[in-house]
């Protein structure tokens, strides 16, 4: 997607993944203070603890201490954190939804499920409940975020605040192709709202058993690929200065996703 973007506007740059194992994130980071590097995007499972690595978090890194884009500027690292923008745009653009005064539920207690909160919080939200695999480190995260109306549900709440949600947001990494739990559903099936958006933030693939399942239960669905593009377009535009070429980063993250099998549930 960035490598299209490159292409397209012009811009001498690349773009490459890089899989590290933890004990080097470190030096990579500390690398990256020099040039060629105009920056770094970071993925699950490092948002967290790069955020302690860099020299400033602006903005909703600042608050979600989650980095998933750092912009070198000089021999400084700036931790930015693009997921919340690129979640809302896709949700009022690409599924017409408008969070001010919805109750919402959020699964997962990651990097994703913060910046999320953080998001509809931001955006006038009544209410978002989060409910994670592990309850303490959903306690925590609320805790810390320190937002009004953000809360975490009890298990024995868990399913009561699904069913009464008017958006569920899947911000785990149940349903991602070559994740822990690819044939999963992150809540089971009696949870699903009556009517709602149920929204996955997994892209790989497009159709996970999630949306499968929502939209067999005649709920609205939207995909983690548009939030993938608009949060990868502001990371473009902080690392270029330039405007980033939305349709051809589009045309290359959809034929990235297609290239993997979708899902099947019975
Ligand atoms: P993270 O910080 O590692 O958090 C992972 C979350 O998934 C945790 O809440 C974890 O629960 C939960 N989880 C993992 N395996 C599970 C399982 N087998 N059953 C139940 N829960 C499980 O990751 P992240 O950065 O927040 O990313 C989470 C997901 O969002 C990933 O699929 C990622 O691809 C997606 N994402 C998409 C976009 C986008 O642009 N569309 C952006 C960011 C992230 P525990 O706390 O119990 O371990």
């Amino acid at each position: 997607m960035h490598n299209a973007a490159f292409r397209a506007s012009g811009f001498p740059g690349w773009y490459e993944a890089i899989d590290l194992p933890p004990e080097a994130l470190p030096t990579f980071v500390a690398a990256v203070r020099q040039p060629p590097w105009l920056g770094v995007n970071v993925t699950i499972p490092y948002k967290e603890q790069v955020a302690q690595l860099v020299d400033e978090l602006v903005g909703e890194a600042a608050r979600a201490r989650a980095v998933n884009t750092i912009v070198r500027r000089g021999s400084q690292l700036i931790g930015y954190n693009t997921d919340s923008a690129g979640f809302l745009r896709a949700l009022r653009e690409d599924a017409g939804f408008e969070p001010r005064g919805c109750a919402a539920v959020i699964l997962g207690a990651g990097g994703a499920a913060r910046a999320c909160a953080i998001a509809l919080a931001q955006a006038g939200a009544r209410h978002v409940t989060i409910i994670n695999r592990s309850p303490e480190r959903a306690a925590r995260l609320v805790a810390e975020l320190e937002l009004p109306g953000v809360t975490v549900a009890s298990a024995e709440a868990a399913a009561a605040a699904c069913q009464a949600a008017d958006l569920v947001v899947n911000a785990t990494a149940v349903g991602m192709a070559g994740g822990p739990a690819p044939a999963a559903l992150p809540i089971p099936l009696g949870w699903l709202p009556r009517s709602a958006l149920v929204y996955d933030l997994v892209y790989r693939p497009m159709e996970t058993p999630l949306l499968v399942a929502a939209r067999q239960a005649g709920l609205a669905t939207l995909g983690g690929l548009a939030m993938l593009i608009y949060q990868g377009a502001v990371a473009f535009e902080l690392w270029t200065g330039q405007e980033a070429p939305l349709a051809q980063m589009r045309a290359a993250a959809m034929a990235m996703v297609e290239e993997t099998p979708e899902c099947s549930v019975s």
